[in-house]
């Protein structure tokens, strides 16, 4: 079920900030929005390259808070930066709501996560434990 989340995050809701954003130029838009997950080679830094239950926020260089501050600054550009921007947060927060299902299944998992205080925080704040 969290796959199928997480698959549609990526895949799926992309497609709809896409459409009823930018309807002019959708399909241009949903690309871009599509190539933003090509941040995902910060993974390639880390040993393992995989882990399951491993929270990507905090952990990889691009998936850090100073990144974030970069991807939000992108929103002030022009096209095509601003949906660059757009395209990161949004990675970041699927990301993030993958933390959250697996520390909701597990929490002791992610023990060890670098953003478990805000996971703490969140799980806290949607009453989760
Ligand atoms: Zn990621």
């Amino acid at each position: 079920m969290q796959t199928i989340i997480h698959y549609f995050l990526h895949f799926g809701f992309p497609f709809f900030i896409a459409y009823l954003g930018f309807r002019k130029d959708w399909k241009k838009v949903y690309l871009i929005l599509l190539a933003t997950m090509l941040v995902d080679i910060d993974h390639l830094l880390a040993s393992p390259i995989f882990e399951a239950h491993r929270c990507s926020i905090q952990f990889h260089p691009l998936h850090t808070w100073y990144a974030m501050v970069g991807y939000v600054v992108l929103l002030f550009f022009k096209r095509p930066y601003n949906i660059i921007g757009i395209g990161l947060l949004f990675h970041m927060l699927t990301d993030l709501t993958d933390c959250m299902m697996t520390y909701a299944g597990c929490p002791v998992c992610l023990e060890d996560a670098l953003a478990i205080g805000l996971l703490r925080l969140l799980a806290g704040a949607l009453g989760i434990h």
